[in-house]
Parts: C-alpha cells; structure tokens; sequence
C-alpha cells in the first residue's frame, strides 16, 4: 500500500512517524558522538528502554563512542496497514543496522521489560551469544503501565500532585496557545500505582536477575535516570506523583549499589536534564519550561541535546574523573540546567509567558523541532511528499 505521511497530533500523541525521518534521526545521533571522539568505556551494554529518548542516547554512545557491542529492551509497534509503526520500532533497526556496518553485535528485543520471560530471554541471549557478561546495564524506561510478575496485577501510572490540587499551563501545540490545565490531587492508591511503574522495583528485579545469573561483569555499573527539576516544575514534577516514585528509584538505588559493590561494581541514579521525549512532553508545564530553558541555555552556549548529554555525563562522569554528584550520591549532569545563573533567567522570564510572545521570549521553535523530530519530521533531504510503500517497510526486520 503506498501512502504518504505527514505529522499529524492529538494533543501530545504522535499520530504517525516517518519511517526514514527516524533513520536520519538516529544517523545524526552517531554522527554527533562521530565528531565528538572515542572514549574508554563500556564494552558489554544493556540499555532497558533503548529505543528513543535517553536510552537510544545512551545506545548510541555506548556503540559509537566506547565501542560496545549493545542489546535494547523496548516495547514498540511494527508496521499494520496504514500503520507504519511507532518511531522506537524503526530506531531499533536503524541503530541496528549502523551498529552492524561498523562491525558491533546490536541485539533488539521488543516486548514487555517488566516481566519475567523479557528477563529470562535477555540473560540466555547474554550466555549464549553475548559473550556471557555485560559491564554496563542502563534502566530508562517510561511506561504509564506495569503488570507486576508477582501477582499478575496491572498498575496504572498517574500524573498528578500530591496533597493539593495544582494548576498547570501548557502549550496547545496545534493551536500554538497557551492553555491552563488542573492537575487533580492523587489519592494514596494512585500514588502507590505511579511508584509501581516508575519507581525502582524493576530496576531492582533486573540487577537481581543478572546478579544471580552470573551474567554482570566484575566492575559493571548499572544507573537508571532520573529527572529532578527547578522550584518552576516542583508541584507538578518533584512534589507530584512522578517524584514520588522517582524517590523510590532511588531509594531501590542504594539497595542496588549494595549488589553491585559485591561485584566490584557501582549502581547508582543519573539525575538528567530536560529535553523533548514521546514521555516528557505529557507533563504539563514541562513543556513551558523547556521552552524558556532552550532558550537560555541555546543563548549561553550551554545547551546539549540528549546524545551530547549523554556524551558529557559517560565520558567525564561515569567512565571520566569529572563525576558531578549530589548530598544523595546521585550523579548531576543536568548541573548545567540547574546552574542558579539559568534558573535566575528562567524564573524572570516563566511568568510573562503569554500567546503573543510564546514565538520570541521562549524557544517554543526549537521545543516543536526536537518534538517533530522523534516522529522523523523536519528534517531536510527527506521528501516528505513523497509516497511511502508499506508492504516494503513491513519486511524491514529489527
Ligand atoms: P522515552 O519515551 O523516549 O523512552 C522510553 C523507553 O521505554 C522506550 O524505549 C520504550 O520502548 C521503553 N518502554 C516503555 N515501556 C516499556 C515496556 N513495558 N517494556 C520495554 N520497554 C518499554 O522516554 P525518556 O524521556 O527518554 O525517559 C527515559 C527515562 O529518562 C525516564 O526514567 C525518565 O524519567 C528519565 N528522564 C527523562 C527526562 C526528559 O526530559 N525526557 C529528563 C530526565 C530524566
């Protein structure tokens, strides 16, 4: 069938994705870490939930600039009919086949990370063709659902606050205006929910996992990230349900440190800075936010995508001398957004926001690029008029 595709939203959802948009996405991604040089790193990595986002960054440095041979874990849609699937399902192949002309081992598994059989087949695949170990494990999930392998129960995450109702602008994307939305007050069930599927338990579940496997490498490291965010975003994000589990990854953390010490090894949570993914763009205000801030930070030289991101955080904080952590041990690459001279900036200018001047005081252009970009839209040599064969794209493996 062929079919054209344009970018087309409901609300925040991405209703389509350019197949070769997503290739170009991710080409970029290599090429950026390509000028940026080799580092010594990792060899062995697991990235869980490395298909877009910070997890397709981290895949990306760790092939691209320490050399590892990788597995992804992800939870993506193939092409069906019109469909031409989600935009995680093509950057799995893409990476894939990058990684395999430059001669590293890319392994993709698309399914359910949080249960046990996912578990069970990544460790097999590790003994039997991975060389038997990894030495780096990166947990970057984000899910609004977990089915617990314990007790086959579903948990719903829900993004709200917590003790009082809060109220949230945010940008209508379509109608490049500014609209106030409520962000209900969670009840103690719901709470419990959002630390299920977005707190560490998983993490948890999968360091014991390999441990008791065998299959973690002496001196591994694992991290799983983290967003902490400014006092503008605190009711919504930190003080939100969202933070409330994000405590609990920490907290399951230092347990996991405990396993990864016995190995010689480290675990901790990366506290990572801002920037515009399929999950980020749903909290409100966030989007706001990362407006202004692109804006002072693109201003002052300081801005970084998420692969340059990555970059800074693996080369000088993980595998570098030049590790940034806080009074908790978590590790702080997102220093440069929260920099008190940026959030200064950011405070004086988050309140004068308003639809007249949303296209001049903030980067709301730059916010839209790197949106229309996770689908495969906006970039240049991609004919975007042109017409699409999905029965070809749908023989594209992973
Ligand atoms: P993303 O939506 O781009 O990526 C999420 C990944 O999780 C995808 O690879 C997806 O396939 C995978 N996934 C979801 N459910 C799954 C399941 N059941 N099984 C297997 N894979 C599954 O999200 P992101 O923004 O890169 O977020 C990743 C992590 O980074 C999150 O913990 C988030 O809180 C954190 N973080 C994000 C930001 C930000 O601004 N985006 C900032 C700091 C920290």
């Amino acid at each position: 069938m062929k079919i054209k595709v344009k970018p087309e939203f409901r609300g925040m959802i991405a209703l389509n994705v350019h197949p070769f948009g997503c290739r170009q996405a991710v080409r970029e991604q290599i090429a950026s870490v390509g000028r940026r040089g080799k580092f010594a790193g990792c060899k062995k990595a697991l990235i869980i939930g490395g298909s877009s986002g910070y997890g397709l960054a981290t895949r990306v440095v760790s092939a691209f600039g320490c050399g590892a041979d990788t597995i992804g874990v992800s939870f993506e849609t193939g092409v069906s009919g019109k469909r031409l699937g989600s935009a995680g399902w093509w950057n799995n192949i893409w990476f894939k086949e990058e990684a395999e002309k430059c001669g590293l081992v890319a392994r993709n598994f698309v399914g359910d990370a949080f249960s046990r059989e996912m578990k069970d087949e990544v460790i097999d695949y590790i003994k039997r063709e991975f060389g038997g170990q990894v030495d780096w494990v990166v947990y970057s999930l984000a899910s609004g659902r977990r089915t617990d392998p314990a007790d086959g129960r579903t948990y719903t995450s829900a993004l709200k606050s917590i003790g009082c109702e809060v109220e949230g602008a945010t940008i209508d994307i379509n109608k490049k205006k500014i609209v106030t939305g409520r962000m209900a007050q969670a009840s103690d069930e719901e709470i419990a929910a959002t630390i299920k599927v977005m707190g560490g338990e998983d993490w948890l579940l999968w360091i014991e996992a390999l441990a008791a496997a065998g299959v973690l490498a002496r001196g591994c490291k694992t991290t799983a990230y983290s967003y902490d965010g400014p006092k503008a975003t605190r009711a919504i994000y930190g003080g939100g349900t969202i933070g409330a589990a994000k405590r609990d990854l920490e907290a399951k953390g230092r347990e996991i440190d405990r396993i990864m010490k016995r190995l010689g090894g480290e675990g901790f949570v990366t506290v990572c800075r801002a920037i515009v993914t399929k999950a980020s763009v749903y909290i409100p205000l966030l989007p706001i936010y990362v407006s202004v801030l692109f804006k002072v930070m693109k201003e002052r030289g300081v801005h970084e995508t998420a692969v340059e991101h990555i970059y800074r955080f693996m080369r000088d904080m993980v595998y570098g001398n030049r590790r940034v952590t806080d009074d908790e041990g978590r590790v702080r690459p997102d220093n440069w957004e929260m920099d008190p001279a940026i959030q200064a900036e950011v405070e004086r200018i988050m309140p004068q926001v308003n639809d007249d001047n949303l296209e001049t005081i903030t980067d709301f252009a730059g916010f839209m690029d790197d949106f229309l970009k996770i689908n495969g839209f906006g970039y240049e040599g991609i004919d975007y008029d042109g017409e699409l064969d999905s029965d070809e794209l749908a023989r594209y493996r992973y």
